[in-house]
């Protein structure tokens, strides 16, 4: 593979966010996908569809975005259904490509979209994602392919109000995250675009997001954090070393 490539085609990995459109995955948890690859692990995004009923761009456009964006983050692998933005649902055909996907990728972390969120898409994608979730480990489902089911499956905070179960510190890959988003010209704001406004090309929108990742920082004490919910409880080894950081004042406390 050239240097700076990104597969299009499924290759194992230790962390993959399936998302709805190209862009939710960098809005949603970009920070941790770079911070994965940042510590030394492969990330993966696998978008459901090209976002073509999106007001602005064309499906050409995200696609270009996408990729830019996946080199940025820094993504072994970036992979799209190619399924209709809008009409994204949980058949028995998705939940096999999904579950098809997981034995290809072989992902120890799972990320998904909120299961209450505005968009119906996001819904659909969080719903398929836990089942075939479960799926995956079934030998007899699918059995050309080893059975595969990941460690854990976080979805990310979406946009209904809600306490997330974890938070990671973003705070070192913040710049990053932000140079990913920054890829999707086509979808955020810029003086010179024609095309109408929407809620994300809103000149503040940039502003809300960092107000975002700033108010779940401030839970763990980091500049930048963004939540996830986990529908099982987190492992803790060793809460004392866990819980050892002094949150806002960023020391360790001396034994
Ligand atoms: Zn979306």
């Amino acid at each position: 593979m050239p240097e700076g490539a990104v597969l299009r085609e499924p290759t194992e990995c230790d962390i993959v966010a399936f998302m709805a459109h190209p862009d939710d995955a960098e809005l949603q948890c970009g920070g941790t996908l770079a911070l994965a690859v940042a510590r030394g692990s492969r990330a993966a995004v696998v978008d459901f569809s090209r976002g073509e009923l999106a007001t602005r761009g064309t499906p050409e456009d995200r696609d270009r975005e996408a990729e830019a964006a996946a080199l940025e983050l820094g993504l072994s692998c970036r992979i799209n259904l190619g399924l209709p933005d809008g009409r994204i649902e949980g058949s028995h055909d998705t939940r096999k490509e999904v579950v098809r996907l997981l034995r290809l990728l072989r992902p120890k972390v799972v990320i998904a979209p909120a299961l209450r969120d505005h968009h119906p898409d996001h819904m659909a994608v969080a719903r398929v994602v836990d089942e075939s979730f479960y799926l995956g480990g079934i030998g007899k489902y699918l059995p050309e392919l080893e059975p595969w089911r990941p460690n854990t499956l976080l979805h990310t905070m979406g946009t209904r109000p809600g306490i997330p179960s974890l938070v990671v510190d973003i705070s070192e890959v913040y710049e990053t995250r932000k140079r990913a988003i920054a890829c999707y010209k086509s979808q955020f704001h810029s003086d010179d675009s024609c095309e109408p406004q929407t809620r994300i090309s809103h000149p503040e929108f940039n502003d809300w997001v960092e107000g975002g990742l700033r108010h779940f920082g401030f839970f763990i004490g980091a500049s930048y954090g963004e939540g996830f919910t986990s529908p099982m409880p987190v492992p803790v080894s060793d809460p004392v070393h866990q819980y050892s950081v002094v949150p806002w004042k960023n020391l360790r406390e001396e034994s």
